[in-house]
């Protein structure tokens, strides 16, 4: 019988799916299963509201610029209890769009301003007639870790204040293709452009967003096992 028990919103989880983003979750739920952890997750979608004391940890995935638009208008309602989630030290995963989204704004492969929730402060340029697609490899000094993914975004994401990257680009282009930062770590918060998705090739990571999110509701001494290999 397990001891602890974790509720997971996706976050727009029928809209924002692409390239399988959707098996992050999957991931998780293997992950805390094995830790003995009970693991509920429900879809938070356009016009529902979200309740930030419901949840231990919310997953955001990517899309396109369509689905991003449409996104925009409706999270301007959560942007409040999303913010305040996130300044109470809630446990996030954000990919690509869903990272955008999370910060002041991303300029749309056609020129139009896609409305975040500055959330977090990076902002987010495109490119013309490009975008950065390919295998990627990152270091994260802090915890001594590698990640290994696969990128595919227009966006060019530039970090601000309060905010470090999830890892150092080893190989591949990352937030911007110009200061070797890939991804974001703000708070309990982690955004990052690997999709693939990021968390069935970094097993650890998904260890790491788990006992977060198990301190921050169950407090700090837990007696847990170690149930993934670090790279
Ligand atoms: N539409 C955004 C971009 O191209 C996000 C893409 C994604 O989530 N894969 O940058």
């Amino acid at each position: 019988m397990a001891n602890y028990e974790l509720t997971i919103a996706h976050l727009y989880g029928n809209l924002m799916n692409t390239y399988g983003d959707n098996g992050n979750l999957l991931m998780l739920k293997y992950v805390a299963e094995k830790m003995g952890v009970t693991f509920n997750s429900e879809i938070v979608s356009i016009h529902e509201p979200f309740d930030e004391k419901k949840y231990d940890l919310v997953f955001f995935g990517g899309g396109q610029d369509f689905e991003q638009l449409i996104i925009s208008e409706d999270i301007q309602d959560k942007k409040e209890s999303l913010t305040n989630y996130i300044e109470n030290d809630g446990v996030m995963l954000a990919i690509c769009g869903g990272y955008q989204l999370l910060g002041h704004y991303y300029m749309g492969a056609n020129g139009e301003k896609i409305q975040g929730i500055s959330a977090l402060d990076h902002y987010t340029l495109s490119q013309d007639n490009n975008r950065f697609i390919g295998d990627i490899v990152i270091h994260n000094e802090e915890f001594d870790e590698t990640y290994y993914g696969f990128e595919n975004h227009n966006g060019r994401t530039f970090l601000g204040e309060g905010e470090r990257p999830l890892g150092k680009v080893v190989q591949g282009e990352g937030n911007n293709g110009e200061d070797q930062s890939e991804g974001v770590i703000y708070r309990n918060v982690y955004g990052s452009y690997f999709h693939g998705p990021i968390l069935a090739r970094n097993e650890h990571l998904a260890e790491r967003l788990i006992r977060l999110a198990l301190e921050k509701r169950y407090g700090k001494e837990l007696d847990l096992p170690t149930v993934t290999t670090k790279m």
